[in-house]
């Protein structure tokens, strides 16, 4: 069981989530981030702080949605590890509220 992070991040990065994880899961890209499963310790601790709801445990992924996990695992190899939290991308605001957030 991991955590992963759906399209909801792209375009916000807030990463807010970053700053609540314990054990420093999440990678980043330009355009949002990823959880590592191996690390993650399933806490849960970043699902309430992220303000677009992109956070969901596995366990709760829709069949649709399930391709998430893969994209997570894989996307956490290949993008550094963010230990720390980084300013908002420009619009987005806008993607929150696009989103209904
Ligand atoms: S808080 Fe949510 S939108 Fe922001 S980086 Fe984390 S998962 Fe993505
Ligand atoms: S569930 Fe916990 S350990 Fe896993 S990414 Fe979220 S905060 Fe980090």
């Amino acid at each position: 069981m991991t955590h992963v992070v759906t399209d909801n991040c792209r375009g916000c990065r807030y990463t807010d989530c970053v700053a609540s994880c314990p054990v420093a899961c999440f990678h980043v890209n330009e355009a949002r981030v990823y959880i590592d499963p191996v690390t993650c310790i399933d806490c849960s601790a970043c699902i309430p702080a992220c303000p677009v709801h992109a956070i969901v445990e596995e366990f709760d992924l829709p069949d649709d949605q399930q391709y998430w996990i893969g994209i997570n695992a894989e996307a956490a190899q290949r993008y550094p590890r963010l230990r720390s939290k980084l300013p908002a991308l420009d619009g987005a605001d806008e993607r929150r509220r696009s989103l209904g957030y």
